[in-house]
């Protein structure tokens, strides 16, 4: 739980990933990487040698301003409170699936991760800025895209904003009994602009955990995000 408070208390407002990178790259440090660093900010990681990879995805940007957060856990449910104890949001969305890669870069011998900038909504600009501007090259060996950045426990999205994803039997139906997930339909994010840029592979987004995403009450129930987790790593370890 200790990394996952502290991705909470980096502050990380669309366009200001400086800190959060370094966050992320200090968590790998203990790790074997090749991580590179796009013109916009995206972080592409690559883990062990294989002819195909598996790749993980979340976004490190935040709807949040920044100020000083203190983590707080109570009964397994995950809250921010600022310098004056008033609650503000965690920037749950994304970090947890930004902890849910770092976590399986740990555990696999193989994996891909894309770590996104600006995917949030900024004054006029559109969404999924990083996902939009990231090179497609990067997947050409990848089989899938598992992005977790959905709220609640059971979400697994096959269609966002009318784009297909994937098939519904994707993931096998055993997995999907396992760890309580449903194929369900859901709005946009990095992995659907990438499928809107015409990227080929199946993709999906994951429920982990949060709720009242982009609201000071925003909070992370750990038992929902560690059942994501081990989701996330069955999918991998079965060898789709
Ligand atoms: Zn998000």
């Amino acid at each position: 739980m200790e990394q996952l408070f502290k991705l909470y208390q980096t502050n990380s407002i669309s366009g200001s990933e400086v800190e959060i990178r370094s966050v992320i790259k200090e968590m790998l440090a203990d790790v074997e990487l090749d991580i590179r660093v796009d013109f916009i900010g995206n972080m592409f990681i690559t883990k062990g040698k294989a002819d195909t990879y598996p790749c993980v995805a979340a976004h490190m940007d935040e709807i949040h301003n920044p100020c000083q957060r203190n983590i707080i856990e109570a009964g397994g449910v995950v809250i921010a409170v600022d310098g004056n104890g008033r609650q503000v949001g965690t920037g749950a969305d994304d970090k947890n699936g930004v902890w849910v890669a770092i976590k399986l870069l740990h555990e696999m011998p193989v994996l891909k991760a894309v770590f996104f900038v600006e995917e949030e909504k900024k004054g006029d600009l559109s969404g999924c800025r990083g996902a939009h501007a990231a090179n497609l090259d990067f997947f050409t060996d990848c089989r899938y895209i598992l992005e977790c950045d959905r709220k609640g426990a059971s979400d697994w999205i096959v269609q966002g904003k009318d784009v297909p994803l994937c098939e519904p039997t994707f993931i096998p139906q055993s997995i999907l009994d396992k760890y309580r997930y449903l194929p369900v339909n859901g709005g946009k994010t990095d992995v659907v602009e990438l499928k809107m840029r015409g990227l080929a592979i199946p993709v999906c987004n994951i429920s982990c955990g949060y709720y009242n995403a982009h609201h000071e009450n925003e909070y992370t129930v750990w038992s929902e995000l560690v059942n994501c987790l081990n989701f996330v790593r069955e999918i991998i370890v079965s060898n789709i």
